[in-house]
């Protein structure tokens, strides 16, 4: 599963949904206490199991990061989202071009999902994050929030539009988690390509 960060990565950039080196993804297995994300600052496109970053979250829930070790700037987001994860999760975070197209625009995420059966069948989607600062303490909260924790640590929902930004996803596995991103990226195209018709 951790070749498949990279590979999530590189689709990615293939798509135009992050420049060489943006985005970021972990992956936390169940009952583990070691939570894989990728390295800050590195190109995306070349990323491979070993430049994994391998945080530990100990008894009292706190993250331990490795000496020297530089993590993703947005480890508190996937922090918060993945430290009470009752199963297997990985998050997915990269700025999809026609999502951030449509928040930008004006369009409600969860409303527009829910005109297409194709996304609202498979795909949970969220109220969008307000326009904060990437890598802040605001972003990592208000995502969260906003994916709904129940209280069996599942979530609500399984997307999250960041306005200004990107886009945050859970899934089973990377690929389950891009794959919300992708029905949802398609939606906005169809979307927006539909309001310059009219
Ligand atoms: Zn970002």
């Amino acid at each position: 599963m951790l070749t498949e960060i990279g590979d999530v990565m590189r689709r990615s950039y293939e798509k135009g949904w992050i420049t060489t080196r943006d985005g970021n993804i972990s992956l936390r297995r169940k009952n583990s206490k070691t939570l894989y994300i990728t390295p800050s600052g590195w190109r995306k496109a070349i990323i491979h199991p070993e430049h994994i970053v391998k945080c530990k979250i100990n008894e009292n829930n706190e993250l331990i990061m490795p000496e020297g070790s530089k993590p993703s700037g947005e480890l508190f987001m996937h922090y918060l989202i993945q430290r009470n994860a009752p199963t297997t999760r990985s998050v997915v975070h990269v700025h999809a071009t026609n999502i951030v197209a449509a928040m930008y625009a004006g369009f409600s995420l969860p409303e527009i999902a829910s005109h297409f059966p194709e996304i609202h069948r498979y795909t949970r989607v969220g109220a969008s994050v307000s326009s904060v600062p990437a890598l802040s303490h605001e972003l990592a909260i208000e995502t969260a929030d906003n994916l709904c924790v129940k209280e069996d640590g599942s979530y609500e929902f399984d997307i999250v539009g960041q306005k200004n930004h990107g886009v945050c996803a859970i899934g089973k596995d990377p690929w389950d988690a891009y794959e919300h991103i992708e029905r949802l990226d398609h939606i906005c195209e169809i979307v927006l390509k539909g309001r310059m018709l009219l």
